[in-house]
């Protein structure tokens, strides 16, 4: 289980250029659990770690299984 907390990352700089050449995918929506009231919501990368229910700013990432989709047309 990866119960990694997920803090409030407007304090620390990202890098906002990714080197590399792997395909990252922007805007891509991951499911978060909240470390208080545990409902799920559905955040962007570039949305605000926060709990759409309570306002409580830990959550946790919700472990996604397969939804790796294929295009390969
Ligand atoms: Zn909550």
């Amino acid at each position: 289980m990866d119960k990694t907390p997920i803090y409030d990352q407007s304090m620390t700089p990202q890098p906002t250029t990714t080197t590399g050449g792997g395909s990252v995918s922007q805007s891509k929506a991951m499911i978060y659990i909240c470390g208080e009231c545990h409902k799920e919501n559905e955040l962007k990368s570039t949305d605000v770690i926060r709990c759409n229910e309570c306002g409580y700013r830990i959550l946790y990432k919700k472990r996604t299984k397969r939804l790796i989709v294929y295009d390969a047309r």
